[in-house]
């Protein structure tokens, strides 16, 4: 898009669409900070998965796995694996099938309830998941191999317990243990910022880089960072939560403690309540001092972490849209002054409302991964 990137030279040129998919969407992004990242093992484990892959799934023109990730009929008489994708963000659950390639195949979603008891919340869930196995078997031929969870947080490592904050019912509820239990499938989770870094890398605003980092700004704001391909992950997995960047000294309380984070103040219930409206209406003004804000944000990360691109997604940015993006560039442009941060670009999330579920999925196939080499 730009050529005065200057990380443009970050970008790995491949031959084959498939192979370039596939080469990415494995090593580069494989999160463990603890296992063996060198190229030799990294390409060991390419020539594993495309051999696996090869194995299990039928062969697809690169045209079906182009950026058309809506949902598409499936006419294929062959057998083909995927991910039970789960999403559970602060509104709504969503769920889908997600195949190793990133096509989201089928999805559901329901609506949050609120003021109901956790297992409500976990009954909903489950006819949803209930009626995405029926129909990978009657419809589409597909053999779910594992789940991959995205959530809200805050969450423990691997959803074992999680407290999204907009779920006030599910206070350290035992997601992960729940869904395996009920599903009988293995269960790999991460963080729903996270988890779209990933989707983004592998099919979205970042895909052929090895240094960037995604953010969300909708109902919260979180983020997610690749570095040297790889997702980190941190202490205790929450790496990258840039929603507590300090973006106004003194400013809002967070929900955290502290004061100015930018989830305080640009997210979409800090929008609310400073404005008294809703962000799906807002003014000119909340819309240019929410990128500005996101820009800052970004500019400290891109300054600490050595990086020069920035994918944002969540339904606040995506709906503020253009004029979101431009103030959000001119206040990076404004605070990135290194020679390698200079030029930094931040862009919105190329896959839309899918990213959450082919990030949910992306978090599936990588837990197979790494079980199969015995990483944790
Ligand atoms: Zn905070």
């Amino acid at each position: 898009m730009s050529n005065e990137d200057p990380r443009e030279s970050d970008r790995v040129e491949r031959g084959s669409p498939n192979l370039a998919r596939l080469v990415q969407s494995l090593p580069e992004n494989e999160p463990d900070g603890s296992d063996d990242g060198t190229p030799d093992a990294a390409a060991a484990a390419v020539a594993a998965l495309a051999r696996g892959e090869d194995a299990e799934s039928p062969a697809e023109s690169p045209e079906t796995v182009s950026d058309d990730t809506e949902p598409t009929p499936t006419r294929t008489t062959e057998r083909r694996d995927v991910i039970l994708a789960l999403d559970i963000g602060g509104t709504k659950f969503a769920a889908g099938l997600v195949t190793a390639r990133g096509e989201l195949i089928d999805r559901r979603r329901v609506e949050v309830e609120r003021d109901v008891v956790p297992e409500a919340h976990f009954t909903s869930l489950k006819g949803m998941l209930d009626e995405l196995v029926e129909s990978a078997r009657e419809q589409h031929n597909a053999r779910i191999r594992a789940m991959g969870v995205g959530s809200a947080g805050p969450v423990e490592r691997n959803l074992e317990a999680i407290s999204p904050v907009n779920i006030p019912a599910w206070r350290d509820f035992p997601l992960r243990a729940r869904l395996q239990e009920a599903t009988r499938l293995p269960v790999f989770g991460d963080l729903d910022a996270k988890a779209l870094a990933l989707a983004e890398g592998w099919l979205g605003a970042a895909q052929g880089h090895s240094n960037f980092c995604a953010l969300t700004v909708s109902t919260g704001v979180g983020g997610g960072v690749v570095l040297n391909g790889e997702l980190l992950d941190g202490a205790t997995g929450n790496a990258g939560h840039i929603g507590h960047v300090i973006v106004e000294p003194g400013g809002r309380r967070c929900g955290c403690g502290a004061q100015g984070c930018l989830e305080a103040e640009a997210s979409g219930l800090a929008i609310e309540a400073i404005t008294g409206r809703s962000p799906t209406e807002p003014t000119y003004e909340i819309m240019q001092r929410t990128g500005r804000l996101v820009g800052v944000a970004a500019a400290s990360v891109c300054n600490a972490l050595d990086l020069s691109l920035v994918v944002v997604g969540g339904s606040v940015a995506l709906g503020f849209a253009a004029t979101f993006f431009h103030s959000a560039q001119v206040s990076l442009d404004e605070h990135v002054q290194l020679p390698y941060s200079r030029g930094a670009r931040i862009t919105p999330s190329r896959l839309a409302d899918s990213g959450p579920l082919i990030g949910a999925g992306a978090v599936g196939w990588r837990g197979l991964r790494r079980a199969r080499r015995g990483v944790r």
